[in-house]
C-alpha cells in the first residue's frame, strides 16, 4: 500500500513522523507523496486541510487518515500512543473508509469567460476589511436578501465547528448533505435588513452572491486568502467529490464537540 505522509512544522510532528515512517518502512508500505492511496496528516486539523488541498486532484482514490500531536482534532483520530494500532489496521485495511461532504465554489468575473474552481474541506468567506461588504445573497437563482455587513461564510458539516461556529453557526453532524451560510455583523437597522441568523439550505439547493458596488474583498478556502476583484458571481454548492477517511476507528461526533468545546469546563464544575 502507497502512504504520503503530510506534517506540520512542530517539533511533536516531525519526532512522531519520523517514528510512523520508521513503522510503515518496517511493515513493508511504501512512502508515496506523489500518488498514494492512503494520506497520513500529522498534526491538527489545519494540517488535515492542507493534505486535502495537496490531494484534492485525487480524491476518488485516496483516503485520509490524521494523526493529531495537539488536542483533539475534528478531523483527528490517532495519537502517538497508538500508532501501533493504527499500523496493524493499516495491514488489515480492506478499503473501508467513511466520507464526508465538500464545498464546491465557481467564481465568475467580468473579464473572464471561464469561472475558477475550488473545492474546500471546512468553508468559504468572502469579506472586506476596509469597509461594507455589499452583496445579493439568491438561493438557487431566486434573489433571497441583499447583504451589508463584514462579510458571508459557507460552510460544510465537518467546517461547521471552525469558523462557522465562531460567528454563530449551528454545529452540524457530519452525515447531513447540506450547507450553511452564515453572516458576519450585518447590518440591521429600519433601512437595510438581512436574515441575521444562520440557514442551511437542502441538498439541491445552491447559493449565488453578487457583490455589488463592491469593487474588491477578501475571499478564503479554508486556509487559503486571496485578494478578489472584477468578481460578478459566486457559486457554493455542495461538490460532487467528498473526502474519503479510512475508518479504523471512530470516535462519536458529539464526543469530539464535547471534548473540544466543554470538555475541561464540564470537569471543572
Ligand atoms: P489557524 O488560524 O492556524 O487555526 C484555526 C483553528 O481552527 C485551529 O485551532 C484549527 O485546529 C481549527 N480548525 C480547523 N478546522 C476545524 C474544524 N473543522 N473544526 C474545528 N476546528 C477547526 O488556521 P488553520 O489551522 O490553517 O485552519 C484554517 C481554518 O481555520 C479555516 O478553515 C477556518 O475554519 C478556521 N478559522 C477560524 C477563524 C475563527 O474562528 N475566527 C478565523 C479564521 C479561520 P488545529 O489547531 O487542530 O489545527
Amino acid at each position: 500500500m502507497r502512504i504520503a505522509i503530510v506534517y506540520n512544522s512542530t517539533e511533536e510532528s516531525a519526532k512522531v513522523t519520523k517514528k510512523l515512517r520508521a513503522m510503515l518502512l518496517e511493515n513493508n508500505f511504501i512512502l508515496d507523496q506523489k500518488n498514494p492511496a492512503i494520506v497520513i496528516s500529522v498534526g491538527g486539523d489545519g494540517t488535515l486541510l492542507s493534505a486535502f488541498h495537496r490531494y484534492a486532484h485525487i480524491l476518488d482514490s485516496v483516503r485520509f487518515i490524521g494523526v493529531h500531536t495537539g488536542h483533539l482534532g475534528f478531523y483527528t483520530d490517532w495519537r502517538e500512543y497508538n500508532i501501533g494500532e493504527l499500523i496493524e489496521s493499516l495491514k488489515s485495511d480492506n478499503g473501508e473508509y467513511i466520507d464526508y461532504p465538500l464545498l464546491d465554489v465557481e467564481i465568475y468575473y467580468d473579464n473572464k469567460s471561464k469561472p475558477t474552481h475550488f473545492l474546500a474541506l471546512n468553508e468559504s468567506t468572502i469579506k472586506r476589511v476596509d469597509g461594507t461588504l455589499v452583496c445579493d445573497v439568491y438561493i438557487r437563482d431566486e434573489h433571497f436578501e441583499r447583504f451589508r455587513g463584514d462579510g458571508l461564510c459557507v460552510s460544510t458539516p465537518t467546517g461547521s465547528t471552525g469558523y462557522n461556529k465562531s460567528i454563530g453557526g449551528a454545529v452540524l453532524h457530519p452525515r447531513l448533505e447540506a450547507l450553511q451560510l452564515t453572516e458576519m455583523a450585518s447590518l440591521n437597522n429600519r433601512v437595510f435588513r438581512t436574515l441575521s441568523s444562520p440557514l442551511i439550505i437542502a441538498p439541491d439547493e445552491w447559493i449565488k452572491m453578487r457583490p455589488i458596488e463592491t469593487d474588491d474583498f477578501v475571499l478564503s478556502i479554508d486556509q487559503v486568502v486571496t485578494n478578489e476583484n472584477k468578481v460578478k458571481e459566486l457559486r457554493f454548492k455542495i461538490a460532487d467529490e467528498r473526502i474519503r477517511f479510512a475508518r479504523y476507528q471512530h470516535t462519536h461526533f458529539w464526543n469530539r464537540v464535547e471534548d473540544a468545546f466543554l470538555g475541561a469546563k464540564k470537569r471543572e464544575s
